[in-house]
């Protein structure tokens, strides 16, 4: 097997570009050799795994690598199936450097072995953005009328939206188009706002791909049969279907996706009206659940998408099937949650509204729900205003005179107000350098920051996240990177410090995936067996997982991470912490220990628990190597 990266590099400000290789033997894949690529150049790189084209299930996730403008540090962010067509351009990475002098697309494709066209093409974006189905949709409908009779087989396309030009929250959306057919099945790289990275920083807003090269790729089935059979006893298939059940549909929960088989067994732990559900009892919280998602968002869920089996894939062959759909709408756990319950939102109607209008305009949907949750809260509150935030309402969050159709709707419509408020900055929104600063500078002269009650994760000076969705002390802690799963956020209570050395643990294991390009839904058998597989195939078992480790303590050297900046995520941790004892009755002696020291003083007892954190993760990742 071929042992070389190809990376084509483009300058969008002039059109040049340029190929080199670079042997398997200090990079491996489109994370380490991305990140590099990062340190030496700024650049934005997408790029796929060795394993991209073959017969592995999942192998064909599209990896991007780049200075993220809202976390302000190095980032890594992916989306499922892109990598398909980008294989047909016979490169395994493309890297953007330097910036057009206006907003153009990026046209890319590979005829019949011949050189890779590169074509920078102005744009009017903003005029597209405004017609049609709106923002990164009408966007990729007007890439594909202009440029997608020039391909031979079906092109594939990035686009980002306005999210991306006035925020730095913006992420990259990308559909499978089969036999010319645009499809629903949104995939998006969206954590790390690395579509605000193409837009400012190289000018870039979309990017059309795809050709007919063909690669010779791994597709033996009987050697993997045979490297399945001797691990697990199951050959390839059997063991995939297995792994991805959660995925496609788990009997044990009769339900499916990360929508369905989450809000079915989250029971007291739900999070709702920005986070504000972690004051009340387990039995409140329990009654919502039951009442709101368990009788009606869930409900409307199964029945619409799970009974009538409306899934799909990201555009692999993949039995997981993750994509769970209702029409156009597509349903992951995540922004349903935060654009869901977090906002005060319980019905499907009223999330789908709200969900797609912040997908049209290109916006990371976890970040940008957290966002909207923390802002409802500060209008229902009376911190500010609606004059100040741009809006004709305030949300409706009283779940004791709650209607969960004309209340949903209510706030969903809010949701869509701030969102056009944002883009538009109107009242004091500016959201340009992030909402850390932003409410930084808008703090001055209060009782308490407006961050108080937002949820996230601060880093350096002005870099923020609003975490994955699970109540739980691993979604807050002082990783590198963060936004993603790159750590732990199982349910159980682990003390600080070993909850850090597992985190690091956990990246390092996250980042086999990510360097091969493999979808993480497959970590099941992946991150264990491709390493062995590349020992079979190109002898580089122990150079591999040598290069993840440099690239972990690579990536970890540059960590900067800020004590938690607002009381909520203080809160959040202590009562996460109380639930345990309380309602999981963990017996662990070092509970106890926490609780009482967060009691005596909620914030040196949040401080000491951080560091611990802190020094778990560093004591695993600063070895040598
Ligand atoms: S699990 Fe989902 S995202 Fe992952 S490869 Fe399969 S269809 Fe794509």
């Amino acid at each position: 097997m071929e042992m070389q990266q190809r990376v084509l590099f483009v300058d969008p400000a002039t059109g040049f570009y340029k190929t080199r290789k670079y042997g398997l033997d200090r990079y491996f894949g489109p994370a380490d050799l991305g990140i590099h690529l990062v340190e030496k150049h700024r650049s934005l790189n997408f790029g796929v795994g060795i394993f991209a084209g073959s017969i592995f299930p999942g192998s064909n996730r599209m990896v991007m690598t780049a200075y993220s403008p809202c976390w302000q540090g190095y980032y890594i962010s992916s989306m499922g199936g892109a990598g398909l067509v980008f294989n047909n351009l016979g490169i395994n990475m493309l890297s953007l450097v330097g910036k057009a002098p206006v907003l153009s697309v990026l046209f890319l494709n590979r005829n019949h072995g011949e050189e890779i066209e590169v074509e920078v093409v102005p744009i009017d974006v903003e005029a597209v953005w405004g017609t049609g189905r709106k923002g990164v949709y009408s966007l990729t409908d007007h890439v594909y009328e202009n440029f997608g009779n020039r391909y031979e087989n079906d092109p594939r396309i990035l686009a980002a939206g306005p999210a991306a030009l006035h925020t730095d929250m913006g992420g990259i959306m990308s559909v499978p188009i089969t036999k010319g057919k645009i499809s629903s099945v949104d995939t998006w790289a969206g954590r790390g706002g690395l579509g605000s990275a193409m837009v400012q920083n190289h000018g870039i807003v979309a990017i059309i791909y795809g050709g007919t090269f063909i690669d010779e790729d791994f597709r033996d089935h009987k050697v993997a049969d045979e490297w399945f059979q001797n691990k697990y006893n199951l050959r390839l298939m059997p063991k995939d279907l297995e792994t991805t059940s959660k995925y496609r549909y788990d009997e044990k929960v009769g339900t499916g996706g990360t929508f369905g088989v989450n809000y079915a067994t989250m029971g007291g732990r739900i999070m709702a009206f920005n986070y504000r559900t972690i004051f009340q009892s387990e039995d409140e919280r329990q009654s919502l659940h039951k009442h709101y998602i368990l009788d009606h968002y869930l409900k409307q869920f199964n029945e619409e998408t799970i009974a009538l089996k409306q899934q799909a894939n990201c555009g692999e062959p993949c039995v997981a099937v993750c994509k769970k759909m209702n029409g156009e709408f597509k349903k992951d756990y995540e922004p349903y949650q935060t654009m869901g319950p977090l906002c005060g939102i319980f019905d499907q109607r009223a999330a789908e509204k709200l969900n797609h209008h912040c997908d049209a305009m290109g916006f990371d949907a976890i970040s940008g729900g957290g966002v909207l949750a923390w802002l409802m809260e500060l209008l229902l509150d009376g911190t500010l205003n609606m004059a100040e935030l741009g809006v004709t309402r305030t949300p409706r969050w009283d779940i004791d005179d709650f209607d969960i159709i004309a209340d949903s709707m209510h706030n969903a419509e809010l949701g869509c107000e701030l969102i056009d408020a944002i883009l538009a900055r109107r009242g004091i929104l500016d959201f340009r350098e992030g909402v850390r600063k932003w409410s930084r500078t808008n703090s001055v002269g209060r009782n308490s920051p407006l961050h108080d009650s937002l949820v996230y994760i601060a880093f350096s000076r002005r870099g923020w996240m609003v975490p994955n969705q699970y109540w739980v002390a691993g979604a807050l802690s002082p990783m590198t990177i963060m936004g993603k799963y790159y750590m732990v956020y199982g349910n159980d209570f682990i003390p600080p410090r070993e909850l850090g050395r597992k985190c690091a643990e956990r990246l390092k294991k996250e980042l086999i995936l990510d360097n091969l390009g493999i979808c993480r839904f497959h970590r099941g058998w992946a991150e264990e067996l491709l390493p062995e597989v590349i020992g079979s195939l190109y002898d580089r078992k122990d150079q591999f997982i040598h290069a993840v480790n440099v690239l972990a303590s690579r990536l970890n050297s540059r960590n900067c991470p800020v004590f938690w900046e607002s009381e909520r995520n203080i809160d959040f941790v202590h009562t996460f912490l109380k639930r345990k004892r309380d309602v999981d009755n963990d017996p662990n002696p070092e509970l106890a220990v926490w609780i009482e020291k967060f009691e005596k003083d909620k914030v040196e007892g949040a401080r000491e628990f951080w560091y611990e954190t802190l020094k778990g993760i560093d004591e695993s990742l600063l070895e040598l190597y």
